[in-house]
């Protein structure tokens, strides 16, 4: 079976789909659809790029379509829980496009933004409803909806609910749900305490797994850059100079996401690239919806080639066409990685993954090669570089700003469990810096303020926890015209560089010097952090680069 129109969905569904420019299913959807057809409960272990929004929403909405009831007052007849507002925009707006051809009605809720026209555009009912937690308790608690008439219950990114602090609403939620359903569970991790988790939801269920946790995108390149904190600035300004001036070519960005640990970190890094003349924007828990809409829509858009962002806010975020990842630092989390890297490649496409890695950062890089089983592959500094990130302007800033940022640093690095908080090197502040020229004064990191994790990452993401109800509009934040470009279907000599097949790049040896992975280059080059040779590997021992292009993810099913 390798087209949808064998896996028996419905023709409104199968024109929805043609509409979308997708003929194949993906591996999940191959596994999943069938099943869930059937009625059957679901485990699924897969990560965001896969395919697995249509593989839950296709046989979903099949069968709703197939089963027509009145609509209940203030009711769904299928819920779905997303942890992050982006990602539960998104859901809505892919369930939308799929129903386009059926009578179904999709809404969504979720907090930051005011609860009274959520509520009064529940009051008729709606067919399905994707929430976050929070606002869906809140809903509740308004008695503003009630989850009696759920049939289908999904409950996506179970790990990352679990890392804000979920839990305790996802067993309320548990608690409410009628026993006579269908359960979804998705989570691109499995460890034992999701896996009870998910016990509370499912029952026998068909177990789907597609890309193993612990590997990541086939086909994302994967480098790092051995930098100082102080100089990560410099580098990431001018990769992204460079990278967006070129059209073609390795070193070509069409649409680049880098990641910093901390809010202010991202502010900071978008200050100077601003000054630099680089388009970028940021999106974490500190921005207001709006801001945060309009930044996504902007880089949806492609008028905003860079979106800086932090783990939280970028998880599940499904923007075709990013060339780019850039880790300016390194998650102390190594699965976060995974789940950071997997924002490029998706859908098909290739992708290119830079970590810049401090040397108080290695232990960092070794549990990332650890838990991924892949060495990343060193990519030195570009040539020129110090001469170059001398040149680079400042933002202008008041001593006292700086003093502001470096608390400030602290102040979030405590509330991500920073390097000393889980026990790590340094202790340097998130996002800190060594103070160089374009670096950023910080040493917080050490302090403990005896909270948990969890309560740490509540706080980061105040904005989905219930809110008081406040009126005012009803807030769409990605909009029709948001429903992503069919990437997938682009044409190769319209697709940036990173997503055609590795037969149209140029071979290593072909780039511009400063490129060149390790190997290619004059010892004397390499920067210090590569020549410690004891734990390189021989080159013969490398994973095979880039022809992964037509390769789908290892999928597993029971
Ligand atoms: P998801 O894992 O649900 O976030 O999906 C990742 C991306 O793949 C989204 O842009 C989907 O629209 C796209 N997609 C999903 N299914 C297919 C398919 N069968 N063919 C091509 N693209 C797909």
């Amino acid at each position: 079976m390798s087209y949808f129109s064998d896996l028996g969905l419905a023709e409104p569904l199968l024109r929805a789909l043609e509409t979308k420019g997708y003929t194949d299913p993906t591996p999940i959807q191959k596994q999943a659809i069938p099943a869930l057809l059937e009625g059957r409960d679901l485990l699924g272990i897969a990560q965001t790029g896969t395919g697995k929004t249509a593989a839950f929403s296709l046989p979903s909405l099949h069968r709703l379509a197939a089963n027509p009831k009145a609509r209940n007052s203030a009711s769904c007849r299928m819920l779905v829980l997303s942890p992050t507002r982006e990602l539960a925009a998104q859901i809505a707006d892919n369930m939308r496009g799929y129903a386009k051809y059926l009578n179904l009605s999709v809404q969504c809720v979720f907090g930051g933004i005011p609860v009274g026209k959520q509520s009064r555009a529940l009051v008729p009912g709606c067919d399905i409803l994707v929430a976050t937690p929070g606002r869906l308790l809140d809903l509740i608690d308004q008695r503003a909806l009630t989850l009696r008439h759920v049939e289908i219950f999904v409950l996506d990114e179970a790990d990352q609910m679990m890392d804000l602090g979920f839990i305790v609403p996802l067993k309320r939620v548990a608690n409410m749900l009628p026993k006579e359903r269908q359960s979804l569970f998705f989570s691109a991790t499995m460890p034992k305490a999701i896996a009870e988790l998910g016990k509370q939801f499912i029952s026998n269920p068909v177990r789907v797994e597609v890309t193993p946790q612990a590997s990541t995108a086939e086909r994302v390149e994967q480098w790092v850059t051995f930098v100082n904190q102080s100089e990560k600035q410099a580098l990431l300004t001018l990769k992204l100079k460079v990278g967006l001036a070129e059209t073609e070519g390795f070193n070509a960005i069409d649409r680049a996401l880098v990641f910093t640990r901390t809010k202010h970190g991202a502010d900071r890094v978008v200050r100077h690239l601003a000054t630099a003349g680089v388009n970028a924007a940021a999106i974490h828990g500190n921005k207001s919806q709006a801001q945060r809409t309009a930044a996504l829509l902007g880089f949806r858009k492609g008028s905003i080639p860079v979106l800086v962002a932090t783990d939280i806010a970028a998880r599940g975020i499904d923007v075709t066409g990013v060339s780019h990842v850039f880790n300016y630092e390194l998650p102390n989390v190594p699965e976060q990685y995974v789940h950071r890297i997997g924002r490029t490649a998706r859908a098909g496409a290739d992708g290119i993954a830079l970590s810049f890695c401090a040397p108080d950062e290695k232990p960092y890089l070794r549990d990332i090669e650890r838990l991924t089983g892949i060495k990343l592959d060193p990519m030195p500094l570009p040539e020129n570089f110090q001469q170059d990130a001398a040149r680079l302007p400042l933002p202008a800033r008041k001593p006292a700003e700086a003093e502001q940022d470096a608390r400030r640093d602290a102040r979030d690095a405590r509330g991500r469990g920073g390097p000393a908080a889980r026990g790590g090197p340094g202790g340097r502040g998130a996002g800190g810096g060594g103070g160089g020229r374009n670096g950023n004064v910080s040493r917080g990191g050490q302090a403990r303020d005896g909270k948990s994790r969890d309560a740490h990452a509540r706080e980061a993401y105040r904005g989905d926890r219930p809110a008081a109800p406040v009126r005012g509009p009803l807030f769409n934040p990605l909009g029709n015209e948001a429903r992503g470009a069919v990437e997938a279907v682009r044409p190769a000599a319209d697709r940036p560089v990173a997503a055609r097949p590795a037969g149209d790049r140029r071979p290593h040896g072909d780039r511009p010097h400063g490129d060149r992975p390790h190997g290619d280059r004059p010892r004397g080059d390499r920067p210090q952090g590569e020549r410690a040779g004891g734990d390189r590997r021989p080159q013969g021992d490398r994973r095979p680069r880039g022809n992964g292009g037509n390769r789908g993810p290892v999928t597993r099913a029971s």
